[in-house]
């Protein structure tokens, strides 16, 4: 922690790259921690197969069923992690929040510099016409749901296995962290292509890893830190960068 610490002192432009892990303690299951959705069967099907391209549109019923049951969490609200990085961000410490989560979490706390890279539940469209949606509006429907307008199915804004990630936040990740001197990654199994592989992007100094568990990027990072996050982020103290503000 005292290492984290001051590593977090001396950095100028600070990213950080999260996933699941970050959600666990907002009471928001991951994929692949040891509580998470992987472990359980869906009638002999993976979450994997249930939440991908070919599932969504040969079974448009069940793909909902699974989506509604257990990627829909409105009440949830952002743990310490969630708030420590809204604090970052204000302090003009981090520059870039890259996540790969889809619960909104970062941005219902606060951070404004926020890379979603797997989209969001809280924007869904129409595949025809492509009238937005509230998620509101979805769990107020049941089934499939259908475009107001045009009949056509309503689709969350969310990346399915087999489609790419969203353009614009892949292009503005991979430049937060071609140009950051510190790199945070965080409850992330690193498994999901290519969203990993934004950090090959990453030139600078410190190359921070905190995850329950082992991590593909853990052989090049100058810190791991194999413990909880929301506890590890609580405990850092932020001090000011006025002129990393509102960038
Ligand atoms: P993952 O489930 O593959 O890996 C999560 C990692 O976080 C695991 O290694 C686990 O040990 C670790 N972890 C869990 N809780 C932790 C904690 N409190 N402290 C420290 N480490 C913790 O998650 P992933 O790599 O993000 O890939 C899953 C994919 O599924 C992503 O693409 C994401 O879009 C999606 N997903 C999103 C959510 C969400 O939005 N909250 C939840 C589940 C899955
Ligand atoms: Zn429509």
């Amino acid at each position: 922690m005292k290492t984290l610490q001051e590593i977090m002192d001396r950095s100028k432009r600070l990213v950080f790259f999260g996933g699941a892990g970050v959600s666990t303690a907002s009471g928001i299951p991951d994929f692949r921690g040891e509580n998470g959705l992987y472990r359980q069967k869906y009638g002999g099907l993976t979450p994997e197969m249930m939440l991908s391209q070919s599932f969504f549109y040969l079974h448009p019923d069940l793909f909902f069923e699974f989506y509604r049951e257990h990627m829909l969490h409105p009440d949830a609200q952002p743990n310490a992690a969630h708030r420590k990085l809204a604090e970052l961000e204000r302090a003009g410490k981090l520059t870039g929040l890259v996540t790969q989560n889809i619960d909104g979490l970062h941005r219902k706390a606060g951070n404004r510099l926020v890379y979603e890279l797997h989209g969001s539940v809280y924007e869904n469209y129409c595949m025809d016409c492509r009238r937005p949606y509230s998620l509101e509006w979805l769990m107020k429907t049941s089934g499939v749901p259908r475009c107001e307008d045009c009949g056509a199915v309503v689709k969350p804004y969310v990346t399915l296995y087999g489609e790419a990630p969203d353009h614009y936040a892949m292009t503005g990740a991979c430049r937060e962290i071609s140009g950051c001197d510190t790199l945070i990654v965080a409850g992330t199994s690193l498994e999901v292509e290519p969203a990993a592989s934004c950090l090959e992007y990453f030139r600078g100094k410190e190359l921070v890893v905190i995850n329950r568990e082992e991590t593909p990027a853990d052989a090049r990072a100058t810190l791991v830190l194999r413990g909880d996050i929301e506890e590890v982020m609580d405990a850092l103290i932020v001090r000011e960068n006025p002129a990393g503000r509102g960038r």
